[in-house]
């Protein structure tokens, strides 16, 4: 019997989907990208890719049709800035797009549905320290998630629970932690942190400055998108339909994820910290015992080999759009 399935990702033109259909492309599977919009940096490898608004109920029912498993990726989101500025139509357009995606999966008999859902669902209070605990999966419980989009992202979690038990449908669940990688936002306002810090550190110049929201003492973990990627056909191969932790558990500063990149750069820089902008919870990390036990296996990539590829990718697309600040950062 062939394992070859019939799979749609949605947010194919964002940068988890993308890469993701490179992977299930060639791994063998027929696969649907959609999205509201074309990948920003190269052509999707899908065999076919249908650009549909998934806040409109009819266009889920199409993306679905003829289909076997379903990746949900699209979403309307970013980096702490973004998700921090607007709550309500964050909120609206993520309800939307979830609620009819799992409907219109239940309605075309789709195997399996995997929700991506965030580490932002995790209660506030909890991460209140630097020297944060790393965070269970029941640590979402009793519930004070991020205003806006991860509140949505933890009833989508639930709304997923009640498709299950109600309807059968297969549901799994991801809880990603600040994935990172070539081809993801580097500018623009929606990029995460360590590609704002790989754009910032190849725009500037040996011995100069740049800018760091909050004090930098802000801690996070890291996941290169090859082992996210990984992570999610091992999850959705496997039967666990409660939410599951993917990301490292290594956790660093900002400052630290500064200076690791300027070390791959090979600059020296000083730091200007600007308390005034967002910088979210004060500490963040993935306990990821339930992750081992569920899948056998973690995230494997180190923080300094995967900041080493994005940054290369980083500071070529600056130089391929804009020669002449990348020609000035280079400048002695
Ligand atoms: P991304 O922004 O690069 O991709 C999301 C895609 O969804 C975008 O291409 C966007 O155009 C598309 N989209 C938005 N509204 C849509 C609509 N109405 N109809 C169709 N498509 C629409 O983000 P990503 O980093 O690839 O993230 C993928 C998923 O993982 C998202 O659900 C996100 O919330 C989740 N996630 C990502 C991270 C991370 O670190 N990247 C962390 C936690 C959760």
């Amino acid at each position: 019997m062939s394992t070859t399935k019939r799979i749609l990702v949605t947010g194919a033109g964002g940068f988890i989907g993308h890469h993701l259909i490179r992977r299930l492309k060639g791994d063998g599977h027929w696969v649907r990208g959609v999205d509201i919009k074309e990948p920003d940096y190269e052509p999707s490898a899908a065999d076919e890719f249908a650009l549909l608004d998934l806040r409109r109920f009819d266009q889920c029912l199409a993306a679905t049709q003829d289909i076997d498993q379903v990746y949900n990726l699209a979403a309307d989101m970013g980096g702490i800035g973004y998700i921090t500025a607007f709550l309500a139509s964050i909120a609206c357009n993520n309800t939307l797009i979830n609620a009819h995606m799992l409907e219109a999966s239940r309605l075309n008999n789709i195997q399996k549905f995997l929700f991506s859902s965030s580490a932002c669902v995790y209660a506030q209070s909890k991460q209140k320290s630097a020297n944060v605990t790393p965070l269970k999966e029941e640590d979402a419980y009793p519930a004070e998630p991020e205003p806006g989009y991860g509140w949505e992202k933890l009833w989508t979690e639930e709304l997923c629970h009640y498709f299950y038990k109600d309807y059968k449908l297969e549901t799994r669940i991801v809880r990603f932690h600040n994935v990172f990688g070539p081809l993801g936002t580097y500018d623009g306002g929606k990029e995460k942190a360590p590609a704002a810090v790989s754009r910032k550190v190849a725009l500037a110049q040996d011995g100069g400055e740049i800018e760091v929201w909050g004090d930098g003492e802000q801690t996070r973990s890291f996941m290169y998108i090859d082992d996210c990627v990984e992570g999610l056909i091992r999850l959705m191969h496997s039967d666990y339909h409660d939410a599951l932790n993917l990301g490292t558990d290594r956790m660093v500063t900002i400052n630290e994820l500064v200076d690791i990149v300027s070390g791959i750069a090979g600059k020296r820089l000083h730091k200007r910290h600007d308390v005034s902008k967002p910088q979210g919870v004060r500490g963040r990390n993935s306990d990821n015992s339930r992750l081992r036990e569920v899948l056998g296996w973690e995230p494997s990539i180190t923080l300094e080999q995967g900041l080493a590829s994005t940054y290369k990718w980083i500071a070529a697309e600056i130089a391929k759009e804009k020669p002449a600040l990348a020609a000035a950062a280079t400048a002695t």
